[in-house]
């Protein structure tokens, strides 16, 4: 799924949490900021007047950039984040702490990805093995029903934005 749509969902969910949702949501993105930082790195390292900057052909480099198939593949891999899980647990305990909304945020990305990836779906299990997993639907490709997801995502997407604006206006209302 889109980052920015991860977060969002991510905040939809854990919004009462009202210390702890900006680290849900951080984590929710997490995974994926790496193709953020290599895209600016990039873009900067390939400027516009030589000719060569072109959106396309860099997004393409950089998702075939070697550092961000690595740590793209260790921010999607199950094995990862229950390591990191396991130490954060005999560390803090069950304590819902920031560490672990970050934890939980991040897991609720993998889980959402691997739903929503077909044909750019990542080894679940890496660094064990490079067994894919395959989701049903893919949040974009047109062949695996991303038309129809788009569509059905972004009903929901103004749906709960329209339920956010009116909880807000309620909010409001009741404290005057
Ligand atoms: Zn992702």
């Amino acid at each position: 799924m889109n980052t920015i749509h991860h977060g969002f969902w991510t905040y939809f969910i854990f919004r009462k949490q009202i210390h702890l949702v900006k680290y849900f949501v951080f984590g929710s993105i997490l995974p994926d900021i790496v193709y953020y930082i290599m895209f600016l790195y990039m873009a900067i390292r390939y400027p516009i007047e030589e000719n060569s900057f072109e959106l396309h052909s860099i997004v393409h480099q950089m998702f075939d950039h070697p550092l961000v198939i690595v740590l793209r593949q260790l921010g999607h891999s199950i094995p990862v984040w229950l390591v990191l899980m396991i130490i954060t647990i005999v560390l803090t305990r069950w304590r819902l702490s920031p560490w672990k909304a970050i934890l939980y945020g991040w897991l609720g990305h993998i889980i959402i990805d691997l739903l929503t990836h077909v044909e750019d779906a990542v080894p679940l299990l890496y660094p064990l093995n490079d067994y894919i997993v395959r989701g049903p639907i893919s949040y974009w490709d047109p062949d695996f029903y991303g038309r129809e997801f788009s569509i059905i995502h972004s009903i929901f997407f103004v749906a709960a934005i329209v339920y956010l604006i009116v909880e807000r206006v309620k909010l409001k209302k009741s404290k005057k």
